[in-house]
């Protein structure tokens, strides 16, 4: 990674920079247009991530993780998503639904499950959206029924991330009525081999290798242990899981558009046009000096969230602020590498076209920047409202 991505680290984070980078160049970065046609997540190289503790480092060390502050998980997923966007998903599912998991199940239930999603063993998905929806997706209607055992869930989640790849999902499901709005929102951790699940994949524009389908419940018999917190907290759960996966997708989307604009500069030192390098021409230099001005300052922002996060202070703007703004300036960042590599950039050979298609779906996925700003206005209109 280039100099200008620094940010002051203790000794414990810079070892896991160190690694999460090594790792990132050398099992990452050399296979990432080749894992898209595979289509699918390495399971193999989950394992070696979850083996040098990359996966889920915030979480508790009873549960095998590390208890290491937010910004840690932010460093780490900052590097991997340099070497490959889609890999770094698993880490930022990890330390969402495995946060989630943490605060709110059965310490039994939390036991079964994150020592396996730590070591790489198990991927967990978070199935919020539906087919009517996911702006507003308090307004969900996935049923769970209760029963004298537990609750029967009858319904279809839509969009989610490793649908079918994941090994259990955090479910949101109506226990209360539909009237109840958010209030009714249950969240429960289902098995995804249990009888009457089914899963579909869509065919998508880009990370194809998390890939997005719907899962559909028929059926299907969840035990009363495996529900979250109470009845009717689920939504509240999920949101403040969004505060601090929000900072992280932040960090995962500037981490891949790092990757291209330190390829730009190198390319511009190489390639001569009218007998001069091209970074000669301020026309060339300017947009990637501006493009790495707005990274520094879209880093700068995740870091500060994760920490008033660590601080235990609150951070829920921070949070929309950093999934408005990280996905939006990668975007814009890869997009003006690809230019820069001219006719090269606009090859399947370049990477900078699948970054560009992969870190876009991140401008929609866990929110789109409307709903962002939506947030951002109603926390900071909270002082002033009556
Ligand atoms: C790559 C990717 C990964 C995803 N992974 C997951 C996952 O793992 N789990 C999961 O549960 N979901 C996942 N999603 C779904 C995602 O969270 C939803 O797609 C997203 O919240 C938007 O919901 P929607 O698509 O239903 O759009 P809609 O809610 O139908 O909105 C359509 C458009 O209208 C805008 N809009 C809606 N309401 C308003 C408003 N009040 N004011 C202004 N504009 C508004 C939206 O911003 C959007 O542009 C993923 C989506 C993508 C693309």
């Amino acid at each position: 990674m280039n100099s200008n991505t620094n940010i002051p680290l203790g000794e414990e984070q810079q070892a896991f920079r160190t690694t999460a980078e090594r790792f990132a160049r050398e099992r990452l970065a050399p296979r990432y247009q080749a894992r898209e046609q595979e289509a699918k997540i390495d399971r193999a190289l989950v394992r070696e991530m979850g083996s040098l503790g990359l996966i889920g480092t915030d979480l508790p060390e009873r549960h095998g993780g590390l208890g290491l502050p937010s910004e840690t998980t932010g460093v780490i997923i900052e590097a991997l998503a340099y070497g490959d966007l889609n890999v770094a998903y698993v880490q930022l599912l990890g330390s969402l639904c495995g946060q989630i998991i943490v605060h709110h199940a059965a310490d039994d239930l939390a036991a079964q499950w994150l020592p396996r999603v730590i070591s790489g063993e198990a991927l967990i998905a978070l199935a919020l959206t539906e087919p009517r929806g996911g702006s507003d997706a308090g307004n969900l209607v996935l049923s769970a029924r209760p029963t004298d055992r537990g609750y029967v869930l009858n319904g279809e989640k839509s969009s989610i991330s490793i649908a079918d790849q994941a090994d259990a999902a955090l479910v949101f499901a109506r226990t209360g009525r539909v009237e109840d709005g958010a209030r009714g929102v249950s969240a429960f951790l289902v098995p995804m081999n249990e009888p009457g699940i089914t899963t579909s994949r869509f065919t998508d524009l880009g990370s194809k290798v998390v890939g997005r389908g719907s899962i559909f419940f028929d059926d299907v018999q969840v035990p009363r242990s495996n529900r979250l917190g109470d009845e009717g907290a689920g939504f509240a759960q999920v949101m403040r899981g969004f505060d601090f996966s929000r900072a992280l997708i932040g960090l995962q989307c500037i981490g891949a558009a790092q990757a291209s604009l330190d390829e730009s500069w190198a390319y511009v030192c190489e390639r001569q046009t009218f007998g001069a390098p091209l970074y000669r021409n301020q026309g060339v230099t300017f947009p990637l000096a501006e493009y790495a001005s707005m990274a520094a300052a879209v880093r700068q922002l995740c870091y500060n969230t994760l920490r008033l996060r660590d601080s235990g202070l609150r951070h829920t703007a921070e949070a929309a602020m950093c999934k408005l703004l990280g996905p939006k300036i990668a975007v814009d960042i890869i997009h003006q590498c690809l230019l820069t590599h001219g006719h090269y950039g606009w090859s399947l050979d370049l990477p900078h076209q699948q970054r560009l298609r992969d870190v876009m779906g991140l401008e929609i996925g866990d929110g789109t920047a409307q709903i962002m700003k939506l947030i951002i206005a109603r926390e900071m209109l909270k002082p002033h409202a009556r």
